[in-house]
């Protein structure tokens, strides 16, 4: 297992022969820019666990020594005593300050805070919230500056311990009044009570660390979503502050209307004209689907306002597991225009059911008309 591990000089980019100082500016420079509090990516903590590991080991002398003469062999044990996957001394990311400026307890410990939600909205086809589809998002966001890697210093100088308070991130004064002399303890101007200050600031953020940037964002939208649906992307929010997490970017879903199609949930309905031919004889018809058009039997004697439902021809769910039904929608459609051999036909048809009392004279009770 200690075989397969990685050199600790090249983990951290350094020759075999690096001093002490190099071994804990290289050290530094990979710990902030791995640390998990500030880098998401994936493999970003693995990494961050080797570098912290090699500098253990290589600002250690004695361990280093050992390394030098054995290799990873010679430290067996050493980690796996233990355990290395509570990632050292480094708990937050100001620790990695304070490893270097000495014991800055007193320096302010800013709570995390996690970044704002984004919402972006994205406009998709009825075809696309049925089926799913991959869309495009533009969001505008803050990140880590892409010069100095959210770091604030100009690349090549480095934060230094705030000369006002010592890296203490607190000022002590001793006050005298009338009640005796005290100690008037307040967080250090200077430095803002963070216990280091930056002597050159990063061009290109003017020493915030960040920069805004617009970014595109590829969204899987499942099959079945419908207007409102929201879409979460974790972590593709705005950046957390102090080490606080990124927030979230929700995307929300509007959908086009259909020409043909009425969608309530994951049913569709639709409307099927037939002329009282076909009502009265019956017939073989086509209806849209989503997949394109379904033959579909009209029995004779259809009534207008009937509906058939073709099951699973609706829309998937969202959650998997089906999908929902058509409901085709008869309406019987009388003419409004007949040609003089057609309205001939139909008298002749009206003279033929007058003859049978079809039809004809008769009242009914309404029956469920006015629901
Ligand atoms: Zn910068
Ligand atoms: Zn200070």
């Amino acid at each position: 297992m200690a075989t397969s591990k990685a050199d600790y000089y090249e983990t951290l980019g350094v020759s075999r022969d690096a001093s002490q100082d190099e071994i804990k500016r290289a050290f530094r420079r990979l710990a902030m820019q791995y640390h998990p509090d500030r880098n998401s990516e994936p493999g970003a903590e693995a990494r961050f666990k080797e570098i912290n590991e090699a500098y253990e080991v290589l600002s250690d002398p004695e361990k280093r020594s050992t390394y030098d003469r054995l290799g990873h062999a010679g430290l067996d044990g050493v980690f796996s005593s233990r355990g290395f996957e509570g990632f050292g001394p480094f708990g937050g990311f100001g620790d990695i300050f304070d490893a270097f400026f000495g014991a800055a307890s007193h320096a302010r410990r800013r709570t995390p805070t996690r970044g704002a939600d984004l919402q972006v909205q994205v406009e998709l086809t009825f075809e696309e919230a049925a089926f799913g589809a991959t869309k495009s998002v533009t969001i505008n966001r803050t990140e880590l500056c892409s010069q100095c890697n959210g770091l604030r210093a100009q690349p090549g100088t480095e934060p230094q311990r705030c000369p006002a308070c010592d890296g203490l991130g607190e000022v002590r004064r001793v006050q005298r009044s009338v009640f005796g002399q005290f100690i008037n303890v307040t967080a250090c101007d200077r430095c803002r009570g963070e216990g280091w200050v930056i002597p050159t600031p990063c061009s290109k953020c003017r020493g915030t660390g960040r920069e805004r940037v617009t970014r595109t964002l590829e969204v899987k939208v499942p099959a079945g979503v419908d207007n409102g649906s929201q879409i979460r992307l974790p972590g593709e929010g705005e950046l957390g502050s102090y080490g606080g997490p990124r927030g979230n970017t929700y995307v929300v879903i509007k959908v086009a209307p259909h020409p043909i199609f009425e969608r309530t949930d994951d049913d569709l309905h639709v409307r099927l004209n037939v002329n009282f031919a076909q009502a009265a004889l019956g017939d073989d018809v086509e209806v849209p689907t989503l997949e394109g058009p379904h033959k579909l039997r009209i029995e004779p004697g259809i009534e207008s306002g009937e509906v058939i439902t073709l099951r699973n021809k609706g829309v998937p769910h969202v959650r998997g597991g089906g999908r929902g039904d058509l409901h085709v929608h008869v309406q019987v459609v009388t003419p409004k225009k007949l040609t003089s051999e057609q309205k001939k036909l139909l008298q002749q048809l009206a003279e033929s059911l007058e003859s049978d009392g079809g039809g004809r004279g008769l009242f009914e009770k309404v029956r469920g008309a006015f629901r």
